[in-house]
């Protein structure tokens, strides 16, 4: 690709118009976009911070030192809904210690190995649950990350221990809507 391109642009941080060479440059200088950088950052970490309060939780390094969370606290810090983790509980999915309805505790390490068990003893017909999977009733996993607010490493964890059934089309890898749905919509 040719790199005489001259195109007026604006930064997105100063925004104060200048020449950039490729279509994709979008901050002025090297300055400009670690400063942005920055700031996205530091308002990720405020918005989970805001969730946190909102929620009544402690803060996420106090979540975090805990051996034992609530179902509040393990929804949040696995950015589910709490009526999910109730239905893993409920299930048996998850272990935990039920001291009564109100007061469930979860172990950490319990959380941890959910999430490092793959279960792939199962009888489940794969190639017919990829059928059901067409460009109508899908979500692609960037569409999922963005609309539930989820990293990709978190969100491959949970398909993986779901076995939710999974179809690449060209570039793009789809899941159904309705399997999807289910595990992250709200109360
Ligand atoms: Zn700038």
């Amino acid at each position: 690709m040719s790199s005489n391109l001259n195109i007026k642009k604006r930064c997105e941080h100063c925004k104060n118009e200048f020449v950039a060479k490729t279509t994709k440059t979008r901050y002025c200088s090297l300055k400009c976009n670690s400063r942005h950088y920055k700031i996205l950052h530091q308002q990720k970490s405020i918005k989970t911070i805001e969730k946190a309060t909102e929620l009544k939780l402690p803060p996420l390094e106090e979540i975090n030192k805990k051996d034992f969370l609530t179902v509040k606290e393990t929804a949040f810090i696995l950015n589910m809904s709490v009526r999910t983790v109730y239905r893993l509980v409920a299930e048996k999915e998850i272990n935990s210690y039920n001291f009564s309805i109100r007061k469930i505790l979860i172990r950490r390490k319990d959380i941890d190995s959910y999430f490092d068990i793959n279960l792939n003893g199962t009888n489940i017909d794969r190639d017919h649950l990829k059928k059901l999977i067409t460009l109508e009733n899908s979500y692609t996993i960037n569409e999922v990350l963005k609309k539930y607010n989820i990293s990709n490493g978190a969100l491959y964890r949970i398909l993986s221990r779901l076995e939710i059934p999974k179809k690449n089309f060209g570039k793009h890898v789809l899941v159904r809507k309705e399997d999807i749905d289910k595990i992250f919509v709200n109360d």
